[in-house]
């Protein structure tokens, strides 16, 4: 079987340093907010080209965070709306929900399945505040056009970086390319930890001040609280683990870049529609999504030849009970790409003869 993702096989090649990572945090005897997570802050902002990072539980509380520190800034308040792309994985949404305002959906484009610039400004109203484009699949948003609409409209944009660590747009990294970024390391992700992680990265000294507190219900003494915060910190452990991956995202960002392109240029089928690139540097194939309106057929016939594949994601946003008032609602673009899309093996492990066992078999289909 050629695994979807084998995190195992992924992990395994750093396990003598995770020995080393989980020895000295035991040694140090201090398991929260310590030397390991103010070390990869830091090593964490210096790759992203930001002021700050700020290590957090997980990816949605980095997004909750960012807009829960907006509302300590009093940038926005309760009920304000955010625009948000349709086809995103739900978390986007939900940390907008979770702070207590109001997610206003946006259609992507067909191309790209990114937030479609375009179709922005029609949803803008007198209480939108932000803006939160997610870089699906590990694809750059169009950033230069969403800033600008945002800086026409005095709106804050927030980047979901969960799937695009590493991407690079015009010389500058995802984290770096509006006014927050929210991180996942959750341990599918081109950077993973081994366990739940996330991140906050940010130029803004006051939203930094605000967020290092919030994460540590609200405040950086101990045992004084400037505001009503949450308990959301990066471990120890976990950020130990992630210290010692950092350094080699690059290496593994460029062996999924590799798989990419080799299933661009070698995958000849009328049945499947396959992934746009707008530019290499700006793809970090967190993910390698292909189209096709007969799917079931087409992922069995997968299956029974031993290729792992996951649909990212069977169900739109609107079409969840979660979010009952959009059910009866219509987004035909993200309905269309949520029945179609198809995640092929993708990884930095996989090997060439996968690889080429992948493409043989896509392009034997009939
Ligand atoms: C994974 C993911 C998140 C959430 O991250 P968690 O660490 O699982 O909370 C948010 N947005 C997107 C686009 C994701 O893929």
């Amino acid at each position: 079987m050629i695994p979807f993702l084998d995190l195992k096989k992924i992990n395994a090649r750093y396990s003598g340093a995770f020995e080393n990572a989980l020895n000295s945090v035991l040694d140090s005897g201090w398991y929260i907010l310590g030397k390991n997570v103010s070390a990869f802050e830091n090593e964490y902002a210096n790759y992203c080209g930001t002021r700050h990072c700020i290590g957090v539980a997980n990816g949605l509380d980095a997004l909750i965070l960012i807009l829960e520190g907006y509302k300590q800034l009093g940038i926005i308040k309760d009920a304000d709306e955010v625009l948000v792309p349709s086809n995103t994985y739900i978390a986007s949404i939900l940390a907008i929900s979770r702070a207590g305002l109001v997610p206003v959906l946006v259609e992507p484009s067909i191309e790209s399945y990114l937030l479609d610039p375009n179709l922005i400004e029609a949803k803008i109203s007198s209480k939108t505040k932000a803006i939160l484009p997610v870089h699906l699949y590990g694809q750059l948003c169009d950033m230069d056009k969403i800033n600008a609409i945002a800086g026409k409209h005095g709106l804050k944009v927030i980047e979901d970086s969960a799937q695009s660590h590493g991407a690079i747009y015009n010389g500058r990294r995802s984290g770096n390319l509006a006014d927050a970024s929210g991180f996942s390391f959750y341990p599918g992700k081109n950077l993973g930890a081994l366990g739940d992680a996330g991140a906050v990265t940010t130029d803004d000294d006051a939203l930094a001040d605000i967020i290092m507190a919030m994460r540590n219900y609200g405040g950086v003494i101990k045992y004084q609280n400037l505001y009503q915060g949450l308990n959301s910190r990066l471990d120890e452990l976990q950020a130990a683990i992630l210290r010692f991956k950092l350094p080699a995202l690059d290496e593994e960002n460029n062996r999924r870049k590799e798989i990419a392109s080799c299933y661009l240029k070698k995958i000849k089928n009328p049945k499947i529609i396959l992934p746009y690139c707008r530019n290499m540097d700006g793809h970090v194939w967190h993910l390698f999504v292909v189209r096709t309106t007969e799917r079931d057929a087409f992922q069995k016939y997968l299956i029974d030849n031993n290729i792992q594949t996951i649909i990212h994601y069977p169900i739109p946003p609107h079409k969840q009970p979660a979010y009952s008032f959009w059910n009866e609602l219509n987004y035909p673009v993200s309905e269309l790409i949520h029945r179609e899309v198809i995640s092929l093996p993708i990884s930095p492990v996989m090997t060439d003869d996968e690889v080429d066992a992948v493409i043989e078999c896509l392009n034997n289909y009939k």
